[in-house]
């Protein structure tokens, strides 16, 4: 259930009225907060160990470094992709509550997640030139009325004082990614993504951010076309990952 007014323009009226309630549970919270304790601690952190290219958790004893069978199987192009948390539960309920339902306002605690993935040791202390959003179709944009990826570059780019572009644009309308098969997936946005006109990335490194890792497909289809065009790093960061 989501418990808070919508019309975030209205949030200071609205928390006159209504006290800051959990967007999850709806017991009172501090002002400025999102979730309860109680919630906050059910959001799943992605811990060690995992895939280094991937961050797909591993259940069981590994020490050091290793790579996932998916990354074994294929290229992804990204240098690594890191998520701060699993979408499931109450960080899945947020993500969704986020994109599809308009909460426009959580952002702010998706993005707090996003700057957690930040603090991996594969993102922590790296230089990065350019904040890039994965980018919607713009049919698909005007539907949903925002791109939730370029709402967190936005944030993040505030945080960690690093400018972001939407230098990506999305050529071909996919159907709904869930609904496929990887190979479907692979076939679905093949030729999906290209670098907008006047758009220049050489040399650069590049930060791809978007709001949800599922397969990586998306992600490491947006760093093969920044790679084409000369980026000499591509590294992304997901609030969360499948
Ligand atoms: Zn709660
Ligand atoms: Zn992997």
């Amino acid at each position: 259930m989501i418990a808070f007014p919508k019309f975030e323009g209205l949030a200071p009226v609205i928390a006159l009225l209504y006290p800051p309630a959990c967007t999850i549970c709806a017991v009172s919270i501090r002002s400025g907060e999102y979730l309860c304790d109680e919630c906050e601690e059910k959001a799943a952190r992605i811990v060690a160990p995992f895939c280094e290219k991937c961050s797909e958790p591993f259940e069981g004893a590994i020490v050091g470094p290793f790579s996932c069978a998916n990354c074994a199987h294929r290229t992804m192009h990204f240098d690594a992709a890191v998520a701060a948390c699993r979408s499931r539960g109450v960080v899945r309920e947020i993500l969704h509550a986020f994109k599809y339902s308009r909460q426009i306002y959580l952002r702010h605690l998706v993005a707090r997640w996003l700057r957690l993935a930040m603090d991996d040791e594969r993102l922590r202390g790296r230089h990065f030139d350019i904040i890039v959003p994965v980018p919607l179709h713009p049919a698909r944009q005007r539907e949903r009325g925002f791109n939730q990826a370029s709402l967190l570059a936005e944030l993040l780019s505030r945080e960690i004082s690093v400018p972001w572009r939407p230098l990506l644009e999305r050529i071909r309308y996919a159907t709904t990614q869930t609904a496929l098969d990887r190979a479907e997936r692979l076939e679905n946005l093949h030729n999906a993504f290209r670098l907008r006109k006047n758009a220049n990335v050489r040399d650069s490194s590049v930060l791809l951010i978007d709001d949800v890792l599922t397969t990586g497909s998306t992600l490491s289809e947006c760093a093969r076309v920044l790679k084409r065009a000369g980026a000499h790093s591509v590294y992304a960061a997901t609030a969360a990952r499948a």
